[in-house]
């Protein structure tokens, strides 16, 4: 398991920089000049591991933000690439210019503000709980003295680390962190709402608690040294939610609970 994530980390880090390297790049006087023939790229950083916002499918990464970001470059008359890596390497990928966006179900945090700009938001999400169907954590109180499993450096880490006495297990994937839930090696995991439906989906005798966490909101991070581009996402991420575009793309993702 150790092993794993090490190598894991390493693969991670490897990805990063040879990323870097094809990604848009900075010219000497600072101001951004993107890649491409024609028309500036707008670099998406995300971590497409994280249904149903960025996932991979075949060789494609998909999902709300990615479609939502490409809707957005295309407002902007701009090419578009996405750059995978680990969410925690995000916000520095932005800060640093090798990533112009960064769009990853992130949620607006004070602390995340003081690093980045976000846009406006464009979507409400939960943090909530998942345990084993016979679990005896009835609500997030329960977790006090509990094993409880997140994704590295997320809203639901931050959290899970304010929790009495529970001991938290990181992963860098929730995937993973679900997994060793099915596994019996964690009580419960704490995470954001809609890639929760989709691993409970896919795994077995799990469920998630009707007791939500917290409310939070997620926007696009955007450097601090680009208030041009700031506007300018927001103006286009208005056009999408006036035109029903944005409406149109979380529905052909999400689909209404029959409830
Ligand atoms: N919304 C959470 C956060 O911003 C998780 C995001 C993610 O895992 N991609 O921390």
């Amino acid at each position: 398991m150790k092993m794993k994530k090490l190598i894991a980390a390493v693969l991670m880090t490897a990805c990063v920089c040879s990323m870097a390297a094809c990604g848009s790049k900075d010219s000497g006087d600072g101001e951004k000049e993107s890649g491409g023939e024609g028309k500036d790229t707008l670099v998406m950083a995300t971590n497409a591991e994280f249904p149903p916002y960025e996932f991979h499918e075949g060789d494609d990464i998909v999902g709300i933000d990615a479609e939502m970001a490409a809707a957005v470059a295309e407002e902007l008359g701009m090419e578009f690439k996405i750059e995978d890596m680990a969410f925690d390497s995000i916000i520095p990928a932005v800060q640093s210019g090798k990533a112009d966006i960064g769009v990853a179900g992130m949620t607006v945090t004070e602390d995340r503000l003081k690093n980045v700009n976000f846009s406006d938001t464009y979507a409400t999400a939960t943090q909530v709980v998942i345990v084993k169907e016979d679990s005896d954590i009835a609500g997030p109180d329960a977790l006090t003295g509990k094993k409880v499993g997140v994704q590295l450096g997320t809203t639901g880490d931050i959290y899970a680390s304010d929790i009495k006495d529970a001991e938290v297990e990181q992963y860098n994937k929730g995937f993973e962190a679900v997994q060793a839930l099915t596994q019996g090696k964690i009580d419960a995991v704490v995470i954001d709402g809609e890639p929760a439906k989709e691993f409970v989906k896919e795994a077995e005798g799990l469920k998630i608690l009707d007791e939500a966490f917290t409310e939070e909101e997620y926007a696009i991070a955007i450097s601090k040294d680009n208030e041009e581009l700031l506007e300018k996402v927001n103006g286009a991420l208005k056009t999408l939610k006036d035109s029903g575009k944005l409406d149109e793309i979380v529905a052909k993702y999400i689909k209404a609970d029959a409830e």
